[in-house]
């Protein structure tokens, strides 16, 4: 078991890695830039130590602050939260070679899986399905391009192997726009990855984002927790989630979760991971997996029961999986809202003083979040503050307890997309379910499709 786990992120899931930590008993470290002395959790950990000033590059990104954070304060396990390094190989690797145990997988697979050609490549032979489109990488060779793209059908999307984040994706609808949209992606990519190769895919047109969240211990055991539903997106950025899933085709789900697990023991993957695919007509096509904790696993461990951060700590410290894939029930439903600090119609960023926080409450409630009364939000980092999560035996029922909770919420003294929510939860099309991901935006009067 580990000892002393120094936790490389702030906010609300610095929080949650802290309480499941002093739940199993271990010891914590918090690491903080000059801006996130007032964090809660820096007061709660048993050491804090300051790694630098508040733009993150020098802080929360600067690998050599964070292992010598680590090796002054003797702990033992790092772990990466969500965002800034969890998901980059170099950082994994120096944690581990500097004689730390990094609370996720190995570089290797981080590396694997970062790259979208490998990934897609590695899931393909793993079983797991995947959008139709170029094997490997778009050649260069113009006649061959436009060759897999006519076999393909347009439209066709044309994305950057090093993307991420909604970046480094380019849609092609029509044959004599495939050259030119190719070069300008290859350049683009080259310039803000540093690796200009593209692959290309079929363009879905109205697919729906779900997910399946897994949890494998790199000894040959994994298991699947079933799937997640966060179509509702503004920008690439998820708004709200759900579990399960609404209106799936049941064999369809069954043969892609085997596939997941079957492609986490292929790959000798460790920790926490969700494969992310789009949905449509009753097929699931992978687009990606994120090799650490999502914003949304909460609303996993409501139907399911299982602490997935507990779980990582485990798995972290050698242990073998404990929970078998037959012991894994969905039960009831559970919805997840992220509350930002953001003006809740331009989205502008809404930093400042928290002059009064009321979190709400109830049967079926909870709230994941570092805010109290007087604590100011600071301007250099991500605008989420808080995680409200409702659980119901029915989606009705988790969907009429969130309404309340939004409606109990206050945050005084800085502006939230609280009101966003309390319109989402009450329009139509959603409360009915299955809704894709361009549905946000259309609502919002700001797709282009
Ligand atoms: P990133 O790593 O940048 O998030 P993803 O591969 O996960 O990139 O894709 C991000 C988003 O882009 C998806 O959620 C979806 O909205 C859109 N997208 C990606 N590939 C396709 C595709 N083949 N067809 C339609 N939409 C796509």
């Amino acid at each position: 078991m580990l000892q002393k786990v120094l936790i490389a992120n702030r906010g609300e899931i610095a929080l949650r890695v802290l309480r499941a930590c002093k739940e199993l008993g271990i010891k914590t470290v918090a690491v903080h830039s000059t801006a996130d002395r007032d964090l809660m959790h820096v007061s709660l950990a048993d050491e804090s130590v300051c790694i630098g000033p508040a733009a993150s590059a020098q802080s929360y990104l600067s690998i050599p602050a964070i292992i010598a954070a680590a090796e002054v304060t003797g702990a033992d396990g790092i772990h990466p939260g969500y965002g800034f390094l969890a998901e980059n190989a170099d950082f994994a690797e120096q944690v581990e070679k500097s004689g730390f145990t990094f609370i996720g997988p190995t570089a290797d697979v981080i590396r694997l899986m970062g790259d979208k050609v490998s990934a897609k490549d590695a899931m393909k032979k793993a079983g797991v399905p995947t959008v139709p489109g170029s094997d490997g990488p778009l050649p260069e060779d113009e006649e061959e391009a436009l060759k897999i793209a006519r076999e393909v059908g347009y439209p066709v999307i044309i994305k950057a192997a090093g993307g991420g984040g909604g970046r480094g994706m380019r849609v092609v609808h029509k044959e004599e726009d495939l050259i030119a949209s190719a070069k300008l992606t290859r350049t683009e990519a080259g310039a803000a990855f540093g690796n200009p190769m593209v692959y290309l895919e079929k363009f879905l047109v109205n697919p729906r984002h779900v997910e399946i969240q897994v949890l494998a211990d790199g000894q040959g055991n994994a298991i699947h927790l079933g799937d997640r539903d966060c179509s509702l997106q503004r920008r690439h950025q998820k708004v709200i989630e759900e579990a399960p899933a609404p209106l799936i085709d049941e064999e369809a789900r069954r043969k892609v979760q085997a596939h997941c697990v079957q492609a986490c023991i292929d790959i000798g993957y460790r920790g926490a991971g969700t494969f992310e695919f789009l949905y449509e007509d009753g097929h699931f096509y992978f687009i990606e997996m994120n090799t650490r904790v999502q914003v949304e696993h909460p609303v996993t461990e409501m139907v399911t029961g299982i602490d997935i951060v507990k779980e990582m700590l485990r798995i972290g410290g050698g242990e073998k999986l404990s929970i078998k894939q037959e012991d894994v029930v969905i039960r009831g439903h559970a919805i997840e809202c992220r509350i930002n600090a953001e003006d809740p119609r331009t989205f502008m960023p809404s930093p400042g003083k928290v002059k009064h926080f009321h979190a709400p409450g109830g049967n079926g409630v909870r709230v994941d979040s570092h805010l109290y009364d007087g604590y100011s939000v600071p301007p250099y980092y991500d605008s989420l503050i808080a995680k409200l999560i409702t659980f119901g035996a029915s989606r009705d029922e988790a969907m009429g307890r969130m309404r309340n909770a939004l409606d109990e919420l206050i945050v005084d003294g800085i502006k939230t997309n609280a009101p966003l929510h309390r319109d989402l939860t009450r329009d139509a099309g959603f409360c009915k379910g299955g809704v894709n991901i361009h549905y946000l935006e259309k609502k919002l009067g700001m797709d282009k499709h």
